[in-house]
C-alpha cells in the first residue's frame, strides 16, 4: 500500500562540466580553434553563457545533445511512467512486473482528486485490496506473475531510471509542464528539472512549459497564461 502520493525524484548521474561542454560544441562551430583549446581557454560564466544561450534560440539542437542527465524516480503510477515512455529520446529501466512478484498489497498512487473526498478514496482503496486479492488468487494458483499481472491496475507504483540528453530534457519540460499535462506527469517532470537546476542554475530558463520558452500558447484550451495563437493573429 501506498499512501504517501509524491514521486520520488533524484538526479543520480550528470556530467561536471555542463556548461563548458556546451559552450565548447557551440564555439567549436564558428571556431578554426581546437575544441581542444576552445574547452581550456574560459571558465567565465557569462561568456560562455552569452553565446549558449545565442545558439539554443536560433535551434541549433545539437549542441545540447551531448549532455546526458540520469534519474532514479519512484512512487510514481504506471498511468504515469507509459505516459513518460512515449518520448523516444529517453533511456529507461524499469522496475518489472514479470520478474517482480506483489507480495501482499501491491503499491498503489491515489489521485488527488479521489484523496481528497474521504468516501471516494475509501471505495478506491477497497477496490484496490479486492485487485490485490485476485492477484494472490492467481499466483497463489501457480500463474506466473507475468499474466496474474494483467489485472493490476493503471494506478499500481512503480520504479525506473531514466536517462536522457539535454535537448530531450528540455523538450520534455517544454511539453508536460504545461497546465494541459496530466498532474502526475507534470509534478515528476518538475521535480526531474528542480532537481537538475539546484545543481546547474543556467538551465532555469529552458526547463519551463513550452508557452513560456516560445511566448505564446499553441493549445486549443489555453490556460490563459499566455495568449494563444488565435489571439496573437497567426
Ligand atoms: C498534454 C498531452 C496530451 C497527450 N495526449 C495524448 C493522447 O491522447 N494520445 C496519445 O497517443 N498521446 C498523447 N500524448 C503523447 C504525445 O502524442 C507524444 O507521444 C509525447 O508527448 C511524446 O512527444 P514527442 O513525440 O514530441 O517527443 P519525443 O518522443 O520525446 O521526441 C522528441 C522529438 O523528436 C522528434 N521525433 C521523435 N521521433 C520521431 C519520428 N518518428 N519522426 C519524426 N520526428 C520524431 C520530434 O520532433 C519530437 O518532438 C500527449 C502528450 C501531451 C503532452
Amino acid at each position: 500500500m501506498s499512501t504517501n502520493n509524491k514521486p520520488v525524484v533524484n538526479l543520480i548521474s550528470k556530467p561536471d562540466n555542463m556548461l563548458k561542454t556546451v559552450y565548447t560544441a557551440c564555439r567549436t562551430c564558428y571556431s578554426a580553434d581546437y575544441p581542444i583549446n576552445i574547452y581550456e581557454s574560459t571558465d567565465d560564466e557569462e561568456k560562455m553563457l552569452k553565446l549558449i544561450n545565442r545558439v539554443i534560440s536560433s535551434g541549433h539542437y545539437s549542441t545540447i545533445e551531448h549532455i546526458q542527465v540520469s534519474f532514479a524516480i519512484s512512487n510514481v503510477s504506471r498511468a504515469c511512467t507509459h505516459q513518460l515512455v512515449r518520448h523516444r529520446h529517453m533511456s529507461f529501466s524499469q522496475k518489472s512486473q514479470r520478474y517482480v512478484k506483489e507480495k501482499g498489497q501491491f503499491d498503489y498512487i491515489i489521485p488527488p482528486t479521489i484523496e481528497k473526498d474521504a468516501v471516494l478514496k475509501e471505495k478506491f482503496i477497497n477496490f484496490m485490496n479486492k485487485i490485490s486479492d485476485q492477484y494472490q488468487e492467481f499466483v497463489d494458483a501457480g500463474i506466473p506473475a507475468e499474466d496474474a499481472r494483467f489485472v493490476l491496475p493503471n494506478a499500481a507504483a512503480s520504479s525506473l531510471v531514466a536517462s536522457l540528453n539535454l535537448r530531450e530534457l528540455i523538450h520534455l519540460a517544454n511539453l508536460r509542464l504545461c497546465t494541459r499535462a496530466q498532474y502526475e506527469i507534470r509534478t515528476m517532470v518538475k521535480m526531474m528539472c528542480d532537481e537538475l537546476i539546484k545543481e546547474e542554475p543556467w538551465l532555469k530558463p529552458y526547463l519551463v512549459p513550452k508557452c513560456e520558452r516560445f511566448g505564446f500558447c499553441d493549445e486549443d484550451k489555453s490556460c490563459g497564461r499566455m495568449k494563444t495563437r488565435d489571439q496573437l493573429g497567426f
